[in-house]
């Protein structure tokens, strides 16, 4: 058997191990066997790794830093990130069984968030207020929080690492990141880049582990003064529970059960590839997954027949093929899941219209396939339209008017993205309106940028990621209040 590529930890600008010396094995989801092995990080190396990043935020270079250097800092990491995309997102392949033409795509894109960010980070302002005490002088300044515990899922470890750790830098915190037990590898090869870039050590921390066995010590620990969490609801309540002990910050992006819908006037070539791309691409293991298909029962029929033609034929294969066009499920545990989710969908009374089990062809064997699933005859009260499936499993729902549609979509307790086809632009604009979701998409799906906030409505989470006003999330607003009379008022009243 191939020797297991290993790994370690980062921890205070060292390359480290878990300080028992543990370590896990990192699966290929596309042969079913190890690669890698990676550090099983303890309690105790929580501990290590966030006294690094509190004594890197109070007592280095970084504090000292002025904002215009911590930005140029960011902006050298971006670039360096920019030179290393093609090995990173052959690794995150690797890793987690998405395709390389999806991860080529992200990592190419992710230096942006570091350059956004980056130049954002000599521009963060006080204010002077127009004060209406006479004889006071009063000012704000905005300060950062600490140490940011980043932790990530397995979906796209870099991607969702960045959304936190850009803004989190920008404005001068430290961070320790944890990523999945499921795909750790990559972050440990990223966060080598900080080092490169000239961060001071201890800036930037990695601990690898299982999250019921590090998390909790994380998201306890007394000098963490944020959890930035993606992830599930079930975990993302864990974490709040967890932060709220401490009274810390929490923000929270969680999963969705998210509604496309296509109305009748809709361009149905597009709206067919944006249901494809809502639920197949990335083999439906997205966060924003369309995975509920609302469609107008004129054109019902119509719309089922074009979309499992395409997703019939579409590729299943080895994700680092540029060809692929569906690749594996990232875990065993969870394409055990997928399984038993289309199970469900038939016990419940849903028609199977394409897909509904593992793919019989030889070539994919070993990995954890799923075929692209179609489900018809689905009502909203069944659990494939209820619960988070996090595969290619598509559950197509009729409407009859808009305000069925409404209703069918909002029905859920989550709320994380949506969107609607139509060429109607007045009903476009009244479903962005009335739709529950953190994010609508038009005539589009799955579209993020670094410029525009991306969270959830409901059980899909609190707070946003992206967008410049979000780096507030990550300061503190102190007043200082200056008395420029020299006298002394009353001290037994409020001044
Ligand atoms: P998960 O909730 O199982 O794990 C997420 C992370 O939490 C992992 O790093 C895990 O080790 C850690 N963890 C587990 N228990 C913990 C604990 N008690 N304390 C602290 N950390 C703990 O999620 P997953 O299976 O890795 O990812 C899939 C989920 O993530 C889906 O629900 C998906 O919708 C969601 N997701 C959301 C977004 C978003 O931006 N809203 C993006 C991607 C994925």
């Amino acid at each position: 058997m191939a020797k297991l590529q290993t790994f370690e930890n980062l921890v205070d600008g060292k390359r480290v191990k878990a300080e028992d010396g543990g370590t896990f094995e990192s699966f290929d989801p596309f042969t079913g066997r190890p690669w890698a092995l990676i550090p099983r990080s303890t309690p105790r190396d929580v501990d290590v790794a966030v006294t690094a990043a509190h004594r890197a935020f109070t007592n280095s270079d970084w504090p000292a830093l002025s904002a215009s250097a911590r930005g140029r800092l960011l902006v050298r990491f971006a670039d360096l990130v920019a030179q290393n995309a093609d090995r990173l997102a052959a690794l995150e392949t690797r890793d987690n069984g998405k395709l390389i033409a999806e991860m080529l795509g992200q990592l190419n894109y992710l230096p942006e968030w570091y350059r956004y960010f980056g130049g954002l980070a000599d521009k963060i302002e006080g204010a002077v207020l127009p004060m209406d005490k006479p004889g006071m002088f009063a000012f704000t300044r905005h300060e950062p929080l600490g140490v940011i515990a980043a932790i990530t899922a397995w979906n796209s470890p870099l991607l969702l690492m960045s959304w936190k750790l850009a803004p989190a830098l920008a404005a001068g915190n430290t961070v320790v990141v944890k990523p999945s037990e499921f795909a750790s590898a990559s972050t440990l090869a990223f966060v080598a880049l900080f080092e490169e870039a000239g961060f001071p050590p201890g800036v930037v921390n990695t601990l690898t582990g299982f999250g019921a066995e590090i998390g909790p010590a994380l998201t306890a620990h007394p000098l963490v003064a944020k959890v930035a969490f993606t992830g599930g609801d079930g975990t993302g309540q864990r974490v709040y529970e967890s932060a709220a002990a401490g009274l810390k910050r929490v923000s929270l992006e969680l999963g969705g059960k998210s509604p496309n819908i296509i109305f009748a006037d809709a361009d149905l070539d597009n709206a067919v590839n944006g249901a494809i791309s809502g639920i197949f691409a990335a083999s439906g293991q997205t966060c924003m997954a369309g995975s509920r298909l609302l469609v107008d029962r004129s054109i019902h029929d119509e719309v089922i027949e074009r979309i499992t033609a395409i997703a019939g034929s579409a590729r299943m294969g080895d994700p680092a093929d540029m060809d692929t066009q569906v690749g594996p499920i990232t875990t065993l545990p969870q394409h055990e899941r997928v399984l038993e989710m289309i199970d469900a969908g038939r016990k419940d009374g849903a028609k199977i219209a394409l897909g509904g089990g593992r793919p019989a062809a030889r070539h994919l064997k070993d990995g954890w396939f799923v075929e692209p699933t179609i489900f018809t005859g689905v009502n909203n009260r069944m659990r494939i339209a209820r619960e988070e499936i996090f595969g290619p499993v598509l559950s197509i729902i009729p409407f009859e008017n808009e305000d069925d549609a409404v209703a069918i979509a909002n029905d859920t307790v989550y709320g994380l993205a949506s969107a609607v086809w139509t060429r109607d632009m007045g009903r476009a604009m009244r479903m962005s309106e009335r739709l529950q979701a953190g994010t609508v998409w038009i005539n589009a799906y799955r579209v993020v940028s670094y410029m525009a906030p991306f969270g959830g409505y409901k059980r899909s989470g609190i707070g946003r990621e992206n967008g410049q006003a979000m780096i507030m999330d990550y300061l503190q607003t102190k007043t200082v209040w200056m008395d420029t009379t020299g006298t002394t008022a009353n001290p037994f009243v409020l001044r």
